[in-house]
């Protein structure tokens, strides 16, 4: 028994040990936070081209850590879906980016903003108990599932094939919209993709950031803008920095942008102070 200790020991070295330990702290920690209620959402505006104003807001997760600080996603989204966590975390982002929603809609009645954008998870939307959640939030937040937008990857509808399909046309016919997140990176067939009842790509900022020196990418960023058209959806570039991206995705057509060159994910007070003001690009 005691070699056989010996020999795992060899198999576990140190780097690992101490990776091992910092992923079990981060799991502790998360499940802390979520007792805690330690999660905040920001919100980055997503502008039309058609009208040069806010379209709406995509709600994006932050950590509140009392000694860290403020923490993103990249830094807790993939353990939190790794351990299953994401699943109480999504739904909170879901209620609170719905109840945010509204609470704008009945603030500012007259202005632009039309849709709040919440990024769900694969494993979010393998729950079987999904749609009564979201009906849930929609009945106890009063927004109107007009005003809510849904972000999911490829692989999410690659993995999950017929159910999805199923669960998508439900949501639809509630008047949710979706949107493929992060799209080009993933391995959508585009056979099927006719039959998904999307109504947005998002075209990743992998494409976007070197657009104006790579030709091959403006290509790609062309070619999806076009392939939504006749799919009847539209396209969102995302990870707009400057006015060159912007000057080019115009003339491409393509409907929506969000990037740092609109702004930075917002503080929900600052987000408001925004659609006080009402800016027109
Ligand atoms: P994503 O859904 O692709 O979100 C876009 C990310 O790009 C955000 O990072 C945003 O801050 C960043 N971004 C926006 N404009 C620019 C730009 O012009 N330049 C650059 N360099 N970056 C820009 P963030 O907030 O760190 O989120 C990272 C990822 O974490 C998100 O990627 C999403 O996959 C995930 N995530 C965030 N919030 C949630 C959530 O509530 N639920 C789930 N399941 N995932 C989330
Ligand atoms: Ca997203
Ligand atoms: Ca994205
Ligand atoms: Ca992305």
């Amino acid at each position: 028994a005691k070699s056989l200790g010996k020999s795992r020991y060899a198999l576990f070295n140190p780097d690992m040990y101490a990776s091992a330990l910092a992923r079990l702290q981060l799991e502790a920690d998360l499940r802390r936070a979520i007792e805690h209620q330690e999660f905040q959402l920001y919100y980055q505006p997503i502008v039309s081209l058609i009208s040069g104003r806010i379209l709406g807001f995509e709600a994006l997760m932050r950590w509140q850590h009392p000694e860290r600080g403020l923490v993103n996603p990249a830094d807790f989204i993939p353990l939190a879906e790794e351990t299953g966590l994401i699943i109480e975390m999504g739904y909170w982002a879901l209620y609170e980016a719905c109840r945010q929603m509204q609470v704008w809609q009945m603030t500012y009645p007259h202005n632009s903003l039309e849709k709040i954008s919440v990024n769900l998870s694969a494993k979010q939307f393998s729950q079987p108990n999904l749609m009564a959640q979201i009906r849930h939030i929609l009945q106890t937040t009063g927004l109107n599932p007009q005003n809510l937008a849904l972000e999911i990857t490829e692989s999410v509808i690659v993995e999950n094939a017929d159910e999805a399909v199923a669960i998508l046309l439900k949501l639809r016919e509630l008047g949710i919209e979706i949107l493929i997140d992060d799209f080009g990176t993933g391995y959508s067939s585009l056979g099927r993709l006719y039959s998904f009842p999307i109504s947005v790509l998002k075209i990743d900022r992998s494409f976007v950031d070197p657009m104006t020196t790579n030709k091959r990418n403006l290509d790609i960023i062309e070619i999806i803008v076009a392939l939504a058209d006749k799919l009847g959806m539209s396209a969102i570039a995302e990870g707009v920095e400057t006015k060159e991206q912007l000057a080019i995705l115009r003339n491409l057509h393509c409907q929506s942008v969000q990037g740092y060159f609109f702004s930075q994910p917002l503080h929900s007070s600052e987000a408001a102070a925004l659609i006080a003001r009402n800016p027109q690009w």
